[in-house]
């Protein structure tokens, strides 16, 4: 017998939880985007997902985003879920809409100019590392965060958009709960010091796991694919 994954189903059971998730916390279930993580997916998981209306897909490694963005509809939304070097910008700058990872001007910088060579704009997102986990990227520090977001008022092609955080790996979703919220006060407390409230409008938190508690505490994005897809090889 093959083990079929009904993946419209699922995706109809993640949409489900997001909505109920956001009334319960008195938020409108449209203001949290379902990013479709597509990572290690066929081309034929990914057009079923996109079948079922999935529309904005997150990729961890540029080559794998570069030949799937090549074999699927143009008017779908890619983001770059994953550590970026900065030597691969130029690889995605032609059509990645958001980058979630960026931990330093540098690469800021580097999207900006490969955006702008591109004639386009690349959103992004700073990634904040808030458990201290060394294995995991991100800024640790909130002054560093606020500095980096100052720095990069002048990048016209690769606008600010908001945070990302991902937290440790634990079984019970509650324990991340913490983590959300001080992502969402690191929001609040950069915008009540000068930084634009629009630059500040993406919270990227939550995956398979802990979505719906990162919902609870003011998610904009999250980031889904077991749930969707079942588990990866
Ligand atoms: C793989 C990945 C996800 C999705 O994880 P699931 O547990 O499969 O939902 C989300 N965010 C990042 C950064 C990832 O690498």
């Amino acid at each position: 017998m093959k083990l079929q994954v009904d993946i419209a189903k699922n995706l109809a059971e993640v949409r489900g939880k997001i909505a109920k998730a956001a009334e319960r916390a008195g938020r409108d279930p449209d203001d949290v985007t379902l990013v479709t993580v597509t990572k290690t997916r066929s081309l034929g998981e990914i057009e079923a997902a996109i079948e079922a209306g999935a529309r904005d897909l997150g990729e961890n490694y540029v080559q794998e985003m570069e030949e799937k963005a090549g074999a699927l509809p143009a008017e779908l939304r890619w983001h770059a879920i994953g550590h970026l070097q900065t030597n691969k910008v130029r690889k995605i700058a032609g059509f990645v809409n958001l980058v979630h990872s960026v931990d330093s001007l540098r690469l800021a910088r580097e999207i900006a100019k490969r955006a702008e060579a591109a004639g386009r704009q690349v959103g992004i997102l700073l990634q904040v590392n808030l458990s201290g986990e060394e294995s995991k990227s991100g800024i640790e520090e909130a002054d560093q965060v606020a500095e980096l977001a100052r720095d990069m008022a002048d990048l016209a092609h690769a606008p600010l958009a908001g945070l990302m955080t991902m937290p440790p790996w634990s079984e019970d979703p509650e324990d991340n709960r913490r983590y959300f919220r001080a992502l969402r006060e690191l929001r609040d407390r950069l915008v009540d010091d000068a930084v634009p409230a629009e630059k500040l409008r993406h919270l990227s938190m939550g995956m398979t796991g802990d979505f719906e508690v990162a919902v609870e505490e003011g998610a904009t994005l999250v980031r889904v694919g077991t749930a969707i897809f079942g588990p990866r090889q």
